[in-house]
């Protein structure tokens, strides 16, 4: 895999006209916000852009400013001269979106995942960066593309909720350097914004996690929990697919709990499975990928075929051999 440069990424940003802009399915803020900055950025430089996400928009981040922009990918392939791929670790994982291409002259690949193999002509994957908010950043700033209060919310949101809010290991000065930058150049709102964020979820966020918290098991010592989620809950509680997001940190957050999973049925015969780690040491990125997934150290997923209650035994036996390899 060859790296580019932010200077060689802003010629082709300068020098073409049509862009898609792209983010993978299940989008979180990092996602959502990144594409919408960078294409609000391109917009404003009097380019022709697309922004398309599997998912569409989320009612949850629908307050993110111009969320309106980002769309379902449209039924008929287009050709555009540059596609872009943000946050997104496989390229697979841009779902319909990629059929929606026919054809680009031109495919970028922005991300922070350490188990992105790099496809695309153009690479930025910068794993030390704890968001692709936090790249995409670095590119305006080098490149002098504009930079508005639009653009800094979005950028705000990708950086906040994919750190944690700023709790996350990754997260560093230059982190807060930036944060500071976002506030000040948007004026930005930050107690509105994470109010926005995370205190108005919708009741029945809470609801599934009383129901997941009902089959939360500890393993190994108390070193692994995890809960899970049938297909029969989820329609009982009649929750969406994004209200989910975040409820594995209760399992992390628990004193001696290294390794926390959350189990999904999902319709298409598989299972979701979202894996967190409190530990460099076991990096559920490389347990992940044994399950064909991938994604950070400490934050990763995969999409396992077979029943939930094969899928949790395939996945908590290969969680064991690395804690007992651990200790
Ligand atoms: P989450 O558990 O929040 O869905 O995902 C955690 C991290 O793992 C994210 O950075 C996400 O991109 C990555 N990830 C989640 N599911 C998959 C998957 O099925 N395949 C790959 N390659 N990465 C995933
Ligand atoms: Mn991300």
């Amino acid at each position: 895999m060859t790296t580019s440069t932010f200077n060689e990424i802003g010629q082709v940003l300068r020098e073409h006209q049509r862009f898609a802009i792209l983010g993978h399915v299940r989008p979180d803020g990092d996602a959502l916000g990144s594409q919408l900055a960078l294409a609000l950025s391109l917009q404003q430089l009097g380019k022709d852009v697309r922004v398309w996400n599997e998912d569409g928009i989320l009612e949850k981040y629908s307050f993110l400013p111009r969320s309106e922009l980002l769309t379902k990918p449209p039924a008929t392939a287009e050709d555009v001269d540059v596609a872009i791929a943000l946050d997104t670790a496989i390229q697979s994982r841009l779902g319909t979106v990629l059929a929606a291409i026919r054809s680009a002259k031109i495919w970028i690949n922005i991300d922070h995942h350490l188990s992105n193999p790099g496809y695309g002509d153009m690479v930025i994957v910068d794993p030390s960066a704890p968001a692709t908010g936090e790249i995409i950043f670095r590119l305006i700033k080098s490149q002098g593309l504009p930079l508005n209060h639009d653009i800094a919310e979005n950028l705000y949101v990708a950086i906040s909720t994919d750190t944690g809010s700023f709790q996350y290991p990754k997260t560093s000065a230059r982190t807060f350097e930036i944060a500071a930058e976002l506030v000040r150049v948007g004026s930005l709102d930050v107690g509105k914004i994470s109010q926005q964020l995370y205190e108005s979820h919708p009741r029945r966020r809470l609801e599934l996690l009383r129901e997941l918290l009902r089959t939360m098991r500890f393993e190994f010592g108390g070193r692994a929990a995890s809960f899970s989620l049938t297909l029969k809950t989820a329609a009982d509680l009649a929750v969406l697919p994004e209200d989910n997001e975040g409820l594995i940190d209760h399992l992390r957050a628990i004193r001696g709990v290294v390794v926390a999973v959350f189990f999904e049925e999902l319709a298409d015969g598989k299972v979701r499975v979202s894996m967190r780690s409190k530990d460099e040491a076991v990096d559920v990125c490389a347990i992940c990928q044994k399950f064909g997934g991938g994604g950070h150290t400490l934050a990763a997923g995969a999409r396992v075929r077979g029943s939930l209650a094969e899928v949790e035994g395939k996945v908590l036996e290969e969680i064991r051999g690395v804690l007992e390899r651990k200790s």
